[in-house]
C-alpha cells in the first residue's frame, strides 16, 4: 500500500515524501483512515513501529481547515492536546507534528516541567492549535489562567501505559475533566492492561482498535541474543564485545542512574567514549549528549528506560541491556530503539544468574527462547549463588519525567523534586507485580 491511498492531503504527501518515507507501516495503514473518519481509537503499539506519523497526519489533515496565517491569538485556539510522560517524548512528538505539518500553517508547542515556564505561557498566550505536553506542567498552566480549551476537538493519549506507571492517573483525571465531553480522543499503549482498558472505557465512546503486536514488528528484525556472564564481569565483557567487534552507535541500558553513570565513566577508562542520559541530567545536557551521539562523537550511550523513551535515534544498529528490565514489557521498548521501521539491528542482553527469572519473564512475553550464546572467556562460573537484584532507591530507574517530578516548577538540572525520584505510586518495583 503506498502513502496515496490514504487519502491525505498533498501538503502532507509532500511532508512525507522529504522524509523519504515509502509506504506506510502497518499502524499507519490501519489508524490513520479511522482517525480520519472521527473515530476513537486505542492503538497497541511501541516506538518504533510509526505510530506518532499514526496520529499526527491524520490529525494535522483535521485541523488543515482552519490553518491560517493571522497574528491574532484569537485564530488559533487550542484545538489538539497530546500528552505524553516524558518531555523528551514530548520534544519527540511536536517535531513530528513539526516535521509533517511543514506545508500547513499551524502552531504548535511543547509543555512540560525542569525548564522555565515564562516561554511557555507566552507561547500559550499567543495562540497555537496543538499542544503537545506532560501533565504536571500542564496543570500548572491551567492554574495560571494560560489554557483554554473550549474550542479542542481532538486529545491523545500517547504512551498511556507509561503515564499510568508514572503515578499521572490523577493528573490525567483532573485534564480530562478540563475538556469537552464532544472531542474525539486516541490512546495509544505498548500494553492494553486493565488499568488502561479501565480508562479507555472511561474516556473513550465506541474506541476502534488497532493492535501492532511486537511480534510483527521491530522485533521481528532485531536479531537478538543472550550472553551469559558473571554479574561482576559485565563490563569487561561489554568492553569486549564493543572493542572486538569494533561497534559504533551502542545504546547501553542499566537500571538505575547510579548504574549508567558509573558504567559510563568505566567504559571512559577502558578508551571507550561514553556518556549517561538519565533523569538527573538537564535537559540541554541531554539534548547535547543525544546529538553528540548522533553524529558519532560518542560511541556509547548509557541510558535508563524512562530517560530513553521517545529518544529518537533512527535505525540505531546495537542495544545492549547491560542489565535486564525489571518488566518484561521494557524490554520491548528497549529493542524498538534499533532496527526501526524497516532497518535491522541487533539487541545484546547481559545477563547474570540473578536475572533468570526476569529473562524467563521476557521470553514469556515473546513467546520464543532467545539464543544463548557465551563468550569464550566469559563463561558464568556456576558456583556463584544468585542475589537480590538492587533497584537502586525507590527503583530508581532513571526517571526523568517521572511522577511530579520535572512537571513541578523549574529546577535547576531537572533534578527530581524529593529524593527518590517521584512520589511513591512512582516506583517502577510496583509496576511489575
Ligand atoms: P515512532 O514509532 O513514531 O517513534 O517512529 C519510528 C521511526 O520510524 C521514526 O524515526 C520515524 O521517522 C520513522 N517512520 C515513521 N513512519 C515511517 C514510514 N512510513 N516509513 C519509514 N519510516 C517511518
Amino acid at each position: 500500500m503506498s502513502f496515496d491511498t490514504l487519502g491525505l492531503l498533498p501538503e502532507l504527501l509532500r511532508a512525507v515524501r522529504e522524509q523519504g518515507y515509502e509506504n506506510p507501516t502497518p499502524i499507519q495503514e490501519q489508524a490513520i483512515p479511522l482517525v480520519l473518519a472521527g473515530r476513537d481509537l486505542m492503538g497497541r503499539a511501541q516506538t518504533g513501529t510509526g505510530k506518532t506519523a499514526g496520529f499526527t497526519l491524520p490529525l494535522l489533515q483535521m485541523l488543515a481547515p482552519s490553518a491560517n496565517t493571522s497574528a491574532s491569538p484569537a485564530r488559533h485556539p487550542i484545538r489538539a492536546l497530546i500528552l505524553t510522560p516524558t518531555r523528551e517524548l514530548a520534544l519527540q512528538v511536536e517535531e513530528s507534528v513539526r516535521t509533517y505539518g511543514k506545508y500547513i500553517p499551524l502552531r504548535s508547542t511543547t509543555i512540560f516541567g525542569g525548564v522555565n515556564i515564562n516561554p511557555q505561557t507566552k507561547a500559550l498566550r499567543a495562540g497555537v492549535e496543538i499542544v503537545v505536553a506532560t501533565p504536571g506542567r500542564l496543570l500548572d498552566h491551567h492554574q495560571q489562567g494560560n489554557l483554554n480549551f473550549s474550542h479542542l476537538d481532538v486529545l491523545i493519549l500517547d504512551e498511556a501505559d507509561r503515564m499510568l506507571d508514572m503515578g499521572f492517573i490523577r493528573d490525567i483525571q483532573k485534564i480530562l475533566n478540563l475538556l469537552p465531553a464532544k472531542r474525539q480522543t486516541l490512546l495509544f499503549s505498548a500494553t492494553f492492561t486493565d488499568e488502561i482498558k479501565q480508562l479507555a472505557s472511561k474516556f473513550l465512546k465506541d474506541p476502534a482498535t488497532v493492535q501492532i503486536t511486537p511480534t510483527n514488528t521491530a522485533a521481528e528484525l532485531v536479531r537478538q541474543v543472550v550472553h551469559p556472564v558473571d554479574r561482576e564481569r559485565k563490563r569487561a565483557l561489554l568492553a569486549h564485545l564493543i572493542q572486538s567487534r569494533n561497534l559504533s552507535q551502542v545504546l547501553v541500558f542499566t537500571r538505575t542512574k547510579h548504574g549508567a553513570n558509573r558504567l559510563s565513566e568505566q567504559l571512559d577508562k577502558d578508551g571507550i567514549n561514553s556518556m549517561a542520559i538519565h533523569g538527573n541530567k538537564s535537559q540541554p545536557q541531554r539534548i547535547k549528549a543525544l546529538e553528540d551521539f548522533k553524529n558519532g562523537n560518542v560511541r556509547v550511550l548509557v541510558a535508563t528506560d524512562i530517560a530513553a523513551r521517545g529518544l529518537d535515534i533512527d535505525m540505531l544498529p546495537h542495544v545492549v541491556n547491560f542489565e535486564l528490565p525489571q518488566v518484561a514489557e521494557d524490554y520491548i521498548h528497549r529493542i524498538g530503539r534499533t532496527g526501526r521501521a524497516g532497518a535491522e539491528g541487533e539487541a545484546l542482553s547481559l545477563v547474570c544468574v540473578d536475572e533468570h527469572r526476569l529473562l524467563k519473564d521476557i521470553e514469556k512475553l515473546l513467546r520464543k527462547d532467545l539464543p544463548k550464546d557465551v563468550i569464550q572467556g566469559y563463561a558464568p562460573d556456576p558456583s556463584i549463588p544468585a542475589e537480590p537484584i538492587q533497584t537502586g532507591r525507590q527503583g530508581g530507574g532513571g526517571g526523568g519525567g517521572r511522577g511530579h517530578g520535572p512537571a513541578r516548577g523549574p529546577r535547576p538540572g531537572g533534578a527530581p523534586a524529593r529524593s527518590g525520584g517521584g512520589r511513591p505510586s512512582a516506583r517502577p518495583g510496583a509496576r511489575g507485580k
